[in-house]
Parts: C-alpha cells; sequence; structure tokens
C-alpha cells in the first residue's frame, strides 16, 4: 500500500509581522492562498520513520521537516507504527513557498490515513504548529486568513481568480536571518488585510491587490536587492501587483489575464533562472 499527498507551494497575498512575544515567536497576520506548483509525498507502511528525497542536498534524517512531522504525529497519537517517506521535489528550497512545510503538512494528513486515525485538520495543524509556523496553514493549503503564531487559520472559501508569475532569483534566504533582523521599532511596510480578505472573499482583483504588502519585504531586499529589480520587471511587464513570498526571495507578480500572463512569463523568462507560471488552486 502506498498512499501520495500532494504538497502544494503557497504565496503570501499579505504578509503583517505586528509583534514578537517574549519566547521569540512572531504575532502574524497573514493571507495566504496555495498554488499549483508542488511536491509529492509518497508514503509507505514501516516499522521505522525514514524520509528519502530525489533532491541531493535536503537532508533524509530528523532534519527534514517531514520526518519532524511525522515523528511529532507518531508522538501525539502513541503510534508504534512508522513510515518509510519519500518526497518528490519541484518546489524550490529556502525560497519562501514554504516548500518545508507543505510536505510536512503533507505527512501529517497521509499518516492520518496510513495510521486510520480520523482526527479532524484542526487536530492535525496543532500538532504541525511544533515543526514550523507555516505547517497549520499548509495541513489547509486553501486560501486562508492566519493569525497568532501561524495557530489561527481561517479558510475564506474562495481563491484569487488571477494568474501568478513566480520569480525565484538564484540565492537561498534563511528564514531564521531575516526574521533575526526584522526591527519593530522601525517603520516597515504594511498590508491591509481587511482589504485582502473582503477582496478574496468578494472576488474584487481591485480591493485584494490595493491591501497587499509583506512585512518582511525591506528586510529581504535590503540584503538581496535583485529582489527589487525583479518586482520592477513584472510590473513593467504588466503584472497588476508584484511582492515577495514570505521571507523571500521568490517574487510573485498577479494578472488577471491568461494572454497577459504568459506574455509576463515569457518575458521573465529572459531575466530570471527559475520562472514559474501558476494559478491558485481550486
Ligand atoms: P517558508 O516560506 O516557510 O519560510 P521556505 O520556502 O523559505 O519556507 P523551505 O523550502 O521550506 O523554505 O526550506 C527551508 C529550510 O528547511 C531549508 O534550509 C531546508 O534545508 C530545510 N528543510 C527541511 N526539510 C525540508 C523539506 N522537506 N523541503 C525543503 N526544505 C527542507
Amino acid at each position: 500500500m502506498e498512499l501520495i499527498q500532494k504538497a502544494p507551494a503557497k504565496i503570501n497575498l499579505s504578509l503583517d509581522a505586528l509583534f514578537q512575544h517574549r519566547d521569540g515567536a512572531h504575532e502574524w497576520e497573514m493571507v495566504m492562498t496555495s498554488v499549483d506548483l508542488a511536491d509529492y509525498v509518497r508514503i509507505k507502511p514501516s516499522r521505522t520513520i525514514t524520509v528519502a528525497t530525489d533532491s541531493g542536498f535536503l537532508p533524509e534524517d530528523p532534519r527534514n521537516l517531514a520526518y519532524q512531522a511525522a515523528l511529532a504525529l507518531q508522538t501525539a497519537a502513541g503510534m508504534r507504527q512508522g513510515a518509510a517517506i519519500q518526497l518528490e521535489k519541484h518546489i524550490p528550497v529556502a525560497a519562501g513557498l514554504g516548500g518545508g512545510s507543505s510536505d510536512a503538512a503533507a505527512v501529517l494528513r497521509g499518516l492520518n490515513e496510513l495510521w486510520d486515525l480520523h482526527w479532524p485538520l484542526a487536530r492535525l495543524a496543532q500538532v504541525g504548529l511544533a515543526v514550523d509556523s507555516d505547517v497549520p496553514y499548509c495541513v489547509y493549503s486553501q486560501t486562508a486568513l492566519v493569525q497568532g503564531r501561524g495557530d489561527q487559520v481561517t479558510p475564506l472559501n474562495q481563491r484569487p481568480d488571477c494568474w501568478v508569475i513566480l520569480a525565484k532569483p538564484s540565492i537561498s534566504v534563511s528564514t531564521a536571518s531575516i526574521l533575526r533582523a526584522i526591527d519593530y521599532t522601525r517603520p516597515m511596510p504594511r498590508p491591509d488585510t481587511a482589504k485582502v480578505v473582503e477582496g478574496v472573499k468578494s472576488g474584487d482583483f481591485e480591493l485584494m491587490t490595493a491591501g497587499m504588502a509583506n512585512s518582511l519585504e525591506a528586510v529581504t531586499a535590503a540584503r538581496h536587492p535583485e529582489i527589487l529589480a525583479l518586482q520592477q520587471r513584472l510590473l513593467r511587464y504588466g503584472a497588476a501587483v508584484a511582492q515577495m513570498s514570505g521571507s523571500g526571495p521568490t517574487v510573485f507578480g498577479l494578472c488577471r489575464k491568461r494572454s497577459r500572463a504568459h506574455r509576463i512569463y515569457n518575458s521573465m523568462k529572459g531575466f530570471c533562472r527559475e520562472v514559474y507560471l501558476v494559478r491558485p488552486l481550486q
């Protein structure tokens, strides 16, 4: 028996860093959506937990977020069985697209099935929070407002109707180092989250894009100016909005029309090796 779970990439339509808790965790307010660029997670019964990947450089031991998710669920559910987990990677690593978190969430959903746990998604999300703050969202992997430490996920039951052009500069960004560099005493770009939520819910693309911003953009772009250059290019080629996802470095542009999206995608390919044309998932 083998189970296959799709682990889609996420983008942050908005990301607001509100403050830092005493224990170091950040308080977030974000609107996320998942797109049709995905890893595939294959899970088979096994006595122990093992992780293998086709990436060539990702750890295949307890440092892998997929392994951590399996161990967390095994412990929480008091299971004695393990699982053999195979990751087929397509999402760029350390890109701001939540690939590791999505793999971890897919493991939770898959093991919930394999081990006949029948836990609701909310309970899996709770287990996933210990692995990474993006895992609770990824357990749902549908457009949602995410608050708190990443643990409060409110699905919006609507997806933005648009095309997404992802452009990943050939640098990797350590999320931890970007989070350490946030300075709450200084002004930073802030989204209007209510506008983004309302825009998504009512299918009003202009309202949604009017509220979009990412608080971390200035921090990452100060270290990697190519982020701003890619943003400017996306806008010049006709994207309605261009923004960094998560802690970066991937930048995405949004537009409504398919023909325009293809044009932007083709033009961006001349400047950036890793470009993807995707849509928010149903
Ligand atoms: P986020 O947007 O949630 O910060 P990200 O897209 O920037 O995530 P990931 O691709 O999730 O970053 O990986 C971040 C780090 O996690 C990498 O340094 C990588 O070595 C480690 N990692 C552990 N497990 C995985 C996994 N299954 N897939 C990708 N990275 C993993």
